[in-house]
This record gives structure tokens, sequence and C-alpha cells, in this order.
């Protein structure tokens, strides 16, 4: 059979923006030829030969020739993807080699992509066009070196209107910039760069044109990343992603990105703190059975507890009370009945709710706070405390990719001293804890209850929002809200 060659746009960045005629491409290929910038997980399970025309740093870059060749050589005898980011027509010398190909008589198709002039300004809440705002768009490349192509007037950008969108637009920023307030584009015209859309890593740096430069540079935005200039700019504060961390501990991570996701957030999964089960006491039936009340404070709580089988029949005849609603679903969902809720969902609730019991028995963190066994013991009741798992650092690399891209998240959300703590504690051992500490003081951060706000505000960071009600989901709509109140 003879061979043909496809020239594939692969989008902006994940795999599920591949239209289903690339997908389907990909599989059937025997040879893939792909820029260093796609996604690798485009590239799984697939069985074609991978050849990495792209650029690396410090390797030797094929030209645009050589790849040409390449591709008439393979294309003569094999199917042939060559995958190319974003729409293959645009910007992408996709037309060159089509041209190459023909001259050569071998069969080629090209096969559209979703353009990143389009897509990347979108994902980050711009939309190119918007009624009553802007009513064109132009793309051009921001890499041209001046007086060598004499294709693009910056001085006729400058009076066009509409929305300027600038592809390879960093290395050249700032003389492209000065180009545009040369011709005579205001300086507060809304700008910004959008860094690595579509990629978990996606970051907007936004200002106006007068400031963008600046504010790039202390950024350190780098490519690839587009400049959009105009005021549908100004839309990126209400429709921009809301990227919200989340720290809690692996097991409860699909649960809390899902709650996130129902939210209107777009999750960043960092879990920074596991727990590891302790060995629990041998004689901890005799403890719980003299004991009036059983209490849980945490669902990672009941977890180690209960993996011990006999001891839901154990807690079956006892009043048992949990901190708050989460706890107590996982101990129902074992089969423990929960006959003690506190009004209040912390340490200070249950104190109130169990001032009336002789001997309570705590079944918590080894690190769990000490407000609650004293608060006890100041009202009178004996109180056995008896450790079931301690924390430590996660190490999970989900945390240092949060850490490291910490300035485009918007919300940080924290569900307890210890994952504030942890955190911190590996940006410390990272060499990041400054850039952490800013990112914190830009965005927002939320506490779930009065514990994780003083040990947050004891670690320096300033405390935004604490809900009424002390859960996970309540934290995350006061949060909502106070965007929308924020934003709007
Ligand atoms: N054919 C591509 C563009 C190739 S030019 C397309 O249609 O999208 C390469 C430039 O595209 C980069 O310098 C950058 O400005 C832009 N670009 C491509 N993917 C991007 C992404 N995920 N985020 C930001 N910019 C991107």
């Amino acid at each position: 059979m003879p061979g043909k060659v496809y020239l594939v746009g692969a989008g902006p960045g994940t795999p599920d923006l591949l239209t289903q005629r690339a997908t389907r491409l990909l599989q059937e290929a025997e040879v893939v030829l792909y820029d260093r910038l796609l996604d690798p997980g485009m590239l799984e399970g697939l069985s074609a030969r991978l050849i990495d025309v792209g650029k690396s740093a410090g390797r030797h870059k094929m030209t645009q020739d050589e790849i040409n060749s390449l591709l008439v050589e393979l294309g003569r005898e094999h199917r042939v993807v060559r995958l190319k980011g974003g729409d293959p027509y645009v910007f992408g010398r996709g037309g060159e080699e089509a041209l190459a190909l023909l001259e050569a008589g071998i069969p080629f198709q090209v096969v559209p992509g979703v353009t990143s002039a389009v897509a990347v300004p979108e994902l980050a809440g711009i939309p190119v066009t918007h009624r009553g705002v802007s009513a064109s768009f132009t793309v051009v490349t921001g890499h041209e070196e001046p007086g060598k192509d004499r294709n693009l007037d910056w001085s006729t950008l400058a009076r066009l209107g509409g929305t300027l969108v600038v592809l390879m637009g960093v290395s050249r920023l700032e003389e492209n910039v000065s180009a545009l307030l040369e011709g005579g584009k205001d300086r507060g015209t809304p700008a910004a760069l959008v860094e690595r859309g579509g990629w978990p890593e996606q970051r907007t740096v936004a200002g106006t044109l007068g400031d963008i430069v600046a504010r790039a540079k202390e950024a350190g935005v780098k490519p690839p990343a587009i400049l959009v200039v105009g005021d549908v700019v100004g839309l990126e504060k209400d429709l921009g992603p809301r990227r919200l961390a989340i720290f809690r501990t692996d097991n409860q991570m699909a649960e809390s990105a899902a709650m996130a996701e129902s939210l209107g957030f777009e999750p960043v999964q960092a879990p920074a703190i596991s727990l590891e089960p302790l060995p629990l006491p041998e004689d901890l039936t005799d403890r719980i059975a003299r004991a009036d009340c059983v209490v849980f404070t945490s669902s990672n709580g009941v977890e180690a507890a209960l993996a011990k089988p006999d001891l839901a029949r154990a807690l079956s005849s006892k009043t048992v009370a949990a901190i708050g609603p989460m706890t107590a679903r996982a101990l129902e969902d074992r089969g423990v009945a929960v006959s003690v809720l506190p009004e209040e969902y912390s340490s200070l609730g249950l104190v109130q709710a169990l001032a009336g019991f002789d001997r309570v028995l705590l079944l918590r963190s080894a690190q769990g706070s000490v407000s609650l066994s004293s608060g006890l013991q100041e009202k009178g009741v004996v109180v056995d405390d008896v450790p079931i798992y301690q924390i430590s650092g996660s190490g999970d690399v989900r945390l240092d990719r949060l850490i490291r891209r910490a300035r485009s998240v918007e919300v940080f959300a924290f569900t307890s001293g210890s994952t504030s703590r942890y955190l911190i504690k590996r940006a410390r051992e990272m060499g990041q804890e400054e850039e952490l500490r800013s990112a914190l003081a830009a965005g927002m951060v939320v506490a779930i209850g009065p514990p994780t706000r003083t040990e947050l505000e004891r670690l320096g960071v300033r405390v935004d929002i604490m809900p009424e009600r002390y859960t996970f989901q309540e934290m995350l709509k006061a949060a909502r809200d106070a965007l929308n109140r924020r934003r709007l």
C-alpha cells in the first residue's frame, strides 16, 4: 500500500481536545512525528513509531527542510501522522509541509485542530468577540522581526479596534507593546498574557498595555503564551477559571474534588498529608466498655478504628459522638449509630456537647487538638485519649506540582492546621516558600474552622473566609459566594 501523510491539529494541550478524527488517525498511524510541546498523554498507548521533531534544550533542532524531507521519505510507504499543536494551518507551517508533499507526489490530508488563538483566551475566560465589546479579532505573530518581513504594520494594528491576539507573544513582548503604544493604542487598554492554556499549569497575567510588560516580567511568564489586547480581557475576572487547591488526604480527594467541581471550581488536588494508622491498644474493647461516650473527630479516624473488625460490635451498644456530619456519615456507613452531634462542628462544640458525661473515650489523631481534652477535663469529665493514627507529610508529587504553580490558584481551601503546616514545610524544603506565601497572599485563603484559622494565622497566613458551619461543603460555598461578590 502506498503511504499517506496526515497533517493533524492536536489542539492547545490536553488530549481530550483532540478531534475524534485526530484520535482515530493516531491509532491507525504507523509513524507519528510530533513537536516537543505536545502533551505526552496524547501519544500513550499508540502502536506507531514516535519521532520527536521538536526542539529540546541542548539538542539539535530539526530544520523545517529536514522535517519536510522526513515527511516525504516516510510518506512514500507509511501512514504518517504529522501532529501539530493547535491547528496545522495557523502559524504551524502546515502549509509548507503540505506543499512539500504535493511537490513530491505524496498523498496528504489536513485535519483541523482547535487553534490556541481562540481556545487559549477562551480557557482563560476571555471570549475573543463579545456582543457590545468586540466585533472582530485579529490574530498575529509576535515573533516577526521588524524589517525582515514587512507583513505586519503595528501602527495599523493599533488603530484596528476589536481584539488583538498575539501568538508567540513572549520573546518580543516589550517591542510589540511599545509598537502598539506608539501607534496610538491607549495605555489603559486591557491586556493579558495566558501561559500554557489548557495545561494544568495554565496561568493568566492580566493588566493593561501600560503595565503588562512589567507584570509579565514580575510573574516570569514563559512561552508558550498568548497576548490578548482589548476590552474583552475585562471579562476574565468573571469568566476565568476558579482554581481551588484541596490539601486533604488522598482517600478524601475524589469526593472533595467532585464537590468542588459541582460548585463551579476547577479543583487542583494536592494532598498535603497522609495518615498512618497506629496499632490499637489491646484493651481497647475494655476501654470502650468503661466509657459513657466514644468520640470520633474525623472520618479518617473512623476509617482507622473500624479497620478492626470487632470494633463496630463493641460500639453498637454505646453512645457515640461525631464532631460533624461527615464523620457521622462515615460511622453510619459502617453500621455505627451516632447519637451526639455538637451544634458547632468543632472541638469547642464537642466540649459543650459532652460536658454532661462522666467518662469519654477519644479515638483520634495523635496530633489532635489539646483544647478538646483539656476543655473536657475542665468540665470535670474523665478523658481517655487514644491516638489511632498519626499525620505525616504526604510526599505526594501533586503537592509539589501545586507548590510550583501556586500563583495559578485562586482559592486555597484548608481543612486542618496540619495540612497548612505541611504545605509550608514542603515549600520551604523545595526553596519555594516565598513564592508560595506570595501566592497565598494574592489568592483567597479559606479555613474550615477556628483551629485551622488559628494555625494558619500562627504560620503568618492571612485567612479571608471561614464558613458559618464547619464542613468542607460549607467552606466551598462560602468561598464561591465571596468570589462572586469580589468579581461582580
Ligand atoms: N498552530 C498553533 C500555533 C503555533 S505557533 C495553533 O493553532 O494553536 C505557537 C504559539 O502558539 C505559541 O508561541 C503560543 O503563542 C501559542 N500557543 C500554542 N499553544 C498554546 C498554549 N497551550 N498556551 C498558550 N499559548 C499557546
